[in-house]
């Protein structure tokens, strides 16, 4: 009954989806982002360099240290850090803050670093845990990607590890067995939640 009903401020809230590397975060926020236009997806900025098929501005904004070192300290990204010791990853904050004024169903697909960022600046966020079916399943994922060298693997298998362990600091869980599945399930938990927040 309150699902068309917004609050005042029809602002709605931040939705945080992370969990173990290579458990298909990437994925499932690719597929949203094809399939579910309604999701608003924040676009990171990253010091990586682009993989074949990535556009820059779609996919991430690609950007060199000294212009994330510049963003960060000048306080604009809400969220950044150094993941598997390679790269710098960070959310533009002012995108989001827009997103969420506009009553936009916004959504950021970060590491658990970054998660936990998100949560000390802005605790009213809801944050969603992917989890793999199993820890096979995870392995697997990790070494059929084909795309980091085996040291790269090594340090992306022990992150993962530490990160399994931290599915008790989400709101909720998703196990990603099918992309599809789990990204309709992640988008149906993000509407019932902004409508029970709306209707409060
Ligand atoms: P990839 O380089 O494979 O695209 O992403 C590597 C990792 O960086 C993934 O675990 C992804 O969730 C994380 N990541 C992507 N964007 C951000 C961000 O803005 N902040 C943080 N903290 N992590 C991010």
């Amino acid at each position: 009954t309150t699902a068309s009903t917004s609050s005042p401020s029809g602002a709605a809230p931040l939705f945080v989806l992370a969990g173990p590397t290579a458990v298909g975060k990437g994925t499932v926020a690719a597929y949203i982002r094809q399939n579910y236009p309604k999701v608003w997806l924040s676009v990171s900025v990253t010091t990586r360099a682009p993989r074949p098929g990535e556009v820059d501005g779609v996919h991430y904004h690609f950007v060199g240290q000294a212009e994330f070192d510049r963003m960060a300290e000048q306080d604009e990204l809400l969220e950044y850090a150094i993941v598997h010791g390679r790269a710098s990853y960070g959310t533009p904050r002012r995108p989001v803050q827009d997103a969420i004024e506009a009553g936009r169903l916004p959504l950021l697909e970060i590491d658990l670093q970054g998660a936990r960022q998100v949560r000390e600046r802005m605790p009213d966020a809801f944050f969603v845990f992917l989890t793999p079916p199993s820890w096979d399943e995870l392995v697997h994922r990790l070494i059929g990607r084909g795309t980091e060298s085996a040291q790269e693997q090594a340090v992306r298998l022990e992150t993962a590890r530490a990160e399994l362990a931290a599915q008790k600091e989400f709101d909720a869980t998703i196990v990603n067995e099918d992309v599809g599945v789990a990204a309709a399930e992640l988008v149906d938990l993000m509407e019932r939640h902004a409508s029970a927040a709306r209707a409060t």
